[in-house]
């Protein structure tokens, strides 16, 4: 086995370290002499390479016992730690959240929007509360391997923009990728909220190969779809804006982008907060709506009882074309259990066949009010996967 040039003996090498490494592949500690055996590598030869391997991080060496003997025990390097940070853009509000992969929520920080969504005010409000996530989860800037954001709109995935003028008019034409990317110095990738919560809900463990809908009801509604943990977004990232299927043509409410009779206007959080507010004849926050439903309010009940009703009516449209195997729900109305998911099951039921209405789970999503921002790290967590994927390719 004499090495014949420097090529063979990096080949060689090579060889033997990946022997080395896969012999400790999901083993506990090993002795030195152990390894040896395991690999029937020369002694030497292994003190070499533990030398080196334990030098590039791969591996760790401490002191411990092996058959009644002190002696180095040689262990694979823990994986080191990759951290996200996920951003969920409202109307009214911004959240940011911290967690380890594959997206399990570390700490999190929210606040209003008090200067609306001028994009100005939208990035100040996004740089504090990333710094102050940064520093509850102990992380400098460079620990944060990628971050994504969810906006309730559909999104240019080429370009990282709103695409829709009447749903955020806002932030049309506003660079926000590569903004948020600036602001923050790492990459980030930029989705539609609603297929967030779809992306959190479909990478699940017992969700694979399976179609996932998760509907975001607030002020708007929309709908995110996972087909066997990959999102439907169709050919402009617009699939899914169920929010305006013009459920009602001849209804006198005007939607924002205005036609009559759209979902949004009927069955969103907001629809409930107007459509009580008007009944009581005063203006409602949605956390007092919430509260009153609560106390079981006769007039509040019926007013979600209502919109209920008719979202799940717009869902048994999207199950009639999708059937999917679970429709999750998300958004703040969630608050309201039962109260709420009663009514949506059964205008889903009489909007659907037998068959669809006997197969399809309608549930409030079990990930909660985290929904979005789980899948907003599932997200991140995907593009720093690609880019290093990329890297070893080009390497
Ligand atoms: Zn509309």
């Amino acid at each position: 086995m004499t090495p014949r040039g420097p090529g063979s003996l990096s080949a060689l090498r090579l060889a033997n370290r990946q022997r080395l490494l896969l012999a400790l592949t999901g083993a506990e500690a090993v002795s030195q002499a152990e390894l040896a055996r395991l690999t029937g590598l020369a002694p030497a030869t292994i003190s070499g390479l533990v030398r080196d391997l334990v030098d590039e991080g791969e591996l760790v060496v401490r002191q411990g016992v092996a058959n009644g003997r002190r002696s180095r025990m040689v262990e694979r390097a823990p994986v080191p730690q990759r951290y996200g940070m996920g951003i969920d853009l409202g109307r009214t509000h911004v959240k940011v959240v911290a967690g380890a992969d594959p997206g399990e929520v570390l700490t999190e920080s929210s606040a209003g929007l008090a200067g609306g969504l001028r994009p100005d005010s939208v990035m100040e409000v996004i740089d504090a509360l990333a710094a102050t996530v940064r520093e509850r989860a102990g992380l400098t800037a460079d620990q944060v391997a990628g971050v994504a954001m969810g906006v309730p709109a559909p999104i240019d995935i080429a370009t990282g923009s709103v695409t829709e003028t009447a749903i955020l008019p806002e932030l049309v034409g506003f660079p926000l990728r590569d903004e948020v990317s600036r602001l923050l110095g790492r990459p980030v990738v930029v989705e539609n909220d609603a297929n967030l919560g779809a992306l959190a809900l479909g990478r699940r463990a017992g969700a694979a190969g399976r179609s996932v809908v998760f509907v975001k009801v607030g002020t708007g509604i929309g709908a995110g779809v996972a087909v066997g943990g990959e999102l439907l977004r169709g050919d402009a990232g617009a699939a899914g804006e169920i929010g305006h299927l013009a459920l009602d043509p001849g209804s006198s409410a005007v939607c924002r982008c205005g036609r009559r009779g759209c979902l949004e206007t009927v069955g969103s959080a907001e629809a409930v907060r107007s459509a009580l507010s008007s009944a009581l004849q005063r203006e409602l926050g949605l956390g007092e709506v919430l509260g009153l439903i609560g106390d079981g309010h006769p007039v509040a009940v019926h007013v979600l009882e209502d919109a209920g009703e008719l979202l799940g009516r717009g869902l048994g449209w999207l199950a009639m074309i999708l059937d999917p195997a679970e429709i999750a729900l998300g958004g703040p109305l969630i608050a309201a259990g039962d109260a709420w998911l009663r009514p949506v099951r059964q205008g889903f039921r009489r909007a659907v066949l037998p068959g669809v209405a006997a197969r399809t789970r309608v549930v409030i999503s079990p990930l909660g009010e985290d929904t979005e921002a789980v899948g907003a790290l599932v997200a991140a967590h995907i593009a720093v996967e690609k880019r290093t994927h990329k890297q070893d390719v080009n390497a």
